[in-house]
């Protein structure tokens, strides 16, 4: 779901107050060497010329709003485009997807004001979009993607596919025009392990696939 424009960070660490984000670069496409360090206000620490992402302060306002986050992806995750822009709740279907039965929100950029189309430029903007989240996994961001966080690497991961996954579930159980039965609540459960599916999406990610 990270096409050219996506992005996956983690929290620092061994400091709280930083976290990792790649140097603007296709996700596809990053190395070792172009990890960066920022701080929550997202100014880099270690810049030496490189460019850095214009929406890194989805990620900086994420962590400080959400100490419990320790990894954010922003994507571009086409399905729940449709979700984002009609009023129909993007909630769980499948029992993997079951992290939404906390329904996410939907972020409208123009509640805070606009600086470049849609894109999130500023701590102000960032700011809106973490308290919008609030305690949740994912948020919508109207006309744009989404951001969605976690604990840990593995499960942002997870989570991220899994939204585009049941986003496009849901379009197709809306289609039939019948009732729909969502997961409930006392039914949701994150997978007690995912160490097999990371290798698998390692696997994948390396091979550019
Ligand atoms: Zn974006």
């Amino acid at each position: 779901m990270l096409d050219a424009w996506g992005h996956v960070s983690i929290r620092h660490p061994v400091n709280p107050d930083r976290y990792l984000l790649s140097r603007a670069r296709a996700p596809a496409l990053v190395a070792a060497d172009d990890i960066m360090e920022f701080d929550l206000d997202s100014n880099p620490v270690d810049q030496r010329g490189r460019r850095v992402f214009l929406e890194r302060f989805i990620h900086g306002q994420a962590y400080r709003a959400r100490p419990d986050v320790n990894a954010v992806v922003h994507s571009h995750s086409p399905t729940v485009i449709p979700f984002s822009v009609t009023g129909e709740p993007l909630k769980a279907i499948s029992h993997i997807a079951s992290f939404l039965v906390k329904e996410p929100p939907v972020w409208e950029i123009r509640d805070v004001g606009i600086t470049q189309g849609l894109l999130v430029t500023n701590n102000t903007q960032g700011e809106s979009l973490a308290k919008t989240l609030g305690d949740r996994p994912v948020a919508l961001m109207r006309g744009h993607g989404n951001v969605v966080v976690a604990p840990d690497i593995k499960r942002v991961v997870h989570r991220a596919l899994y939204t585009e996954v049941n986003a496009r579930q849901l379009a197709t159980a809306l289609s039939f025009d019948r009732p729909i039965t969502f997961v409930a609540p006392d039914e949701a459960q994150d997978p007690k392990r995912l160490d097999d599916a990371w290798e698998v999406w390692k696997t994948e990610a390396m091979q550019g696939g």
